[in-house]
């Protein structure tokens, strides 16, 4: 089958933090010329955005106002996506441990979610999208044709976000604190009660400290062409 008529797929990639996610679907929305969609940033921009303006994280009512009014962007400059909130480019603002926090907060609240699923069920609406976040493949697109969790040791998650904050010069957090961090974020976020952290149960679960990223994104190319050749064609994790 050629290139063009190859139907575009939604591709939901979910698991906690530090397992790869971004890496991943980077690369794959990339080798496909698909969409790519990071929507633990709309979580953190909503977070930020809620601090600034001054409304308290656990209020469900002001949160929910708040988010159904913001203006999302996520445009392109060069190899990085930016995340612009109501014309104000907050890429780096919501890449702090705080901030990271603040997003699993307000992440609890349901009209803060249902307000972000909107929109992220907009962007995917003509297909041929990788969307990455908690639950993408439970919740926003119970339907996807590929559903992947990615997931890998706490300690390993750790180790990967602290080089990257090493990598940017932030060097306030020690290894352990940033695991701590990590450890409190999964069990919110795993804990909730609505859309909680979970692998859907038709989703390929793939742990990126066994594999390497190199294998997963290799992994999920076959399951890819597998899908959009034949979209009930049974997915099994041998072989990866
Ligand atoms: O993926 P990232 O670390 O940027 O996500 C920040 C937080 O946003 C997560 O810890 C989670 O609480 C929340 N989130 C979510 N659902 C998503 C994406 C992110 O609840 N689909």
């Amino acid at each position: 089958m050629s290139a063009e008529t190859l139907r575009r797929i939604v591709i939901a990639i979910d698991g906690p933090a530090g397992a790869g996610k971004s890496t991943i679907a980077k690369q794959t929305a990339r080798e496909l010329g698909y969409t790519y969609v990071d929507t633990g940033a709309m979580y953190r921009a909503t977070g930020l955005l809620a601090r600034e303006r001054g409304v308290p994280l656990d209020d469900a009512e002001r949160l929910g106002g708040l988010t159904a009014d913001l203006e999302f962007g996520f445009p392109w400059v060069g190899e990085v996506l930016h995340t612009v909130v109501d014309g104000r480019d907050v890429s780096h603002l919501i890449r702090t441990p705080e901030a990271a926090l603040d997003a699993s907060t307000v992440s609890k609240v349901p009209a803060v979610r249902a307000a972000l699923m909107v929109r992220q069920r907009a962007m995917a609406a003509a297909g041929g999208v990788v969307m990455e976040g908690r639950d993408i493949g439970t919740v926003v697109f119970p339907d996807a044709e590929l559903k992947v969790f990615l997931t890998a040791s706490s300690r390993v998650r750790g180790e990967r976000r602290w080089k990257q904050m090493r990598d940017r010069g932030d060097t306030s957090m020690s290894l352990d604190d940033v695991i701590t961090d990590i450890e409190r974020r999964d069990h919110q976020d795993s804990t909730r009660a609505v859309a909680p952290l979970r692998p859907a149960e038709d989703s390929v679960v793939l742990d990126t400290s066994k594999l390497g990223v190199g294998r997963v994104r290799q992994t999920i190319l076959r399951l890819v062409a597998a899908r959009q050749e034949d979209p009930d064609v049974e997915i099994t994790q041998s072989g990866a």
